[in-house]
């Protein structure tokens, strides 16, 4: 499902540049669950940005079910991104003046790829699927912090993404609510998503089918775990 190729992508640094993915190449196949770790700055959030073709490569390519993102207008990639990417943060990013379900409807008003009619039930059909039904009336603010992430991950999925791609979703978490939180991420996978997620938790190797360790832009281990 995602084929990447000899990518690097650097950023100007003064006079010098960073070199933020050092010629990585690896694939992930559809239905993998796939934890990225590695220290602050190794690159883990370049290498989530470059598959949701929220960055491009300086070189090399990114394939997501046989689309070259770098291939992709501005507009071409948000149209491709906002059908076949949910993304999920470490600080929720909810629209705090919108309602939780007005929220998880944003990205499907956007791609229109859900029938105008069915976009409210389809909200709360997914804020069940994740636990917090109940909370769909009411604003971000009053939710808890794993209530909020579980709206994210509730948005996430408005728009029936193949790929979940999570940056430290339970970084912002107690560890009981980060552990339920990867909880709602293994249920997904368990239905088929394709699910990558960089985290810095331990826990992580208890619910992943497979481990990526970055250093300095490199891929320096990648092997699967077995709970
Ligand atoms: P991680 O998510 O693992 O902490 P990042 O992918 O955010 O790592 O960053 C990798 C490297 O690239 C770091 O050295 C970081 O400072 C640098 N970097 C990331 N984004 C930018 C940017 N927009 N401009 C300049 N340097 C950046
Ligand atoms: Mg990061």
């Amino acid at each position: 499902m995602i084929e990447i190729t000899d990518v690097v992508k650097a950023y100007p640094l003064g006079e010098g540049e960073v070199v933020a993915a050092d010629r990585l190449s690896l694939s992930i196949g559809a239905g993998e669950f796939v934890a990225v770790v590695g220290r602050s700055g190794s690159g883990k959030t370049t290498l989530l940005n470059l598959l949701a073709g929220i960055d491009r490569p300086s070189a090399g390519t990114v394939r997501v079910s046989g689309t070259d993102l770098g291939a992709l207008s501005e507009s071409a990639l948000a149209e491709w991104r906002g059908r076949n990417v949910g993304l999920v943060f470490q600080f929720f990013q909810l629209l705090p003046t919108l309602t939780v379900a007005e929220n998880v409807m944003l990205p499907m008003d956007f791609a229109a790829a859900i029938p105008a009619v069915r976009r409210r039930d389809r909200a709360l059909e997914l804020l069940d699927r994740v636990g917090i039904g109940d909370q769909a009336g009411k604003l971000p603010s009053t939710l808890s912090g794993g209530q909020q992430q579980r709206a994210a991950i509730a948005r996430a999925l408005a728009n029936d993404p193949p790929l979940l791609l999570a940056d430290e979703p339970t970084g912002n978490l107690d560890s009981h609510t980060a552990g339920a939180v990867l909880d709602v991420f293994a249920g997904l996978n368990a239905e088929g998503r394709t699910i990558v997620v960089v985290s810095h938790e331990r826990d992580i190797r208890s619910v992943v089918d497979r481990e990526i360790v970055l250093v300095d832009g490199r891929v320096v281990a990648d092997e699967g775990v077995t709970a």
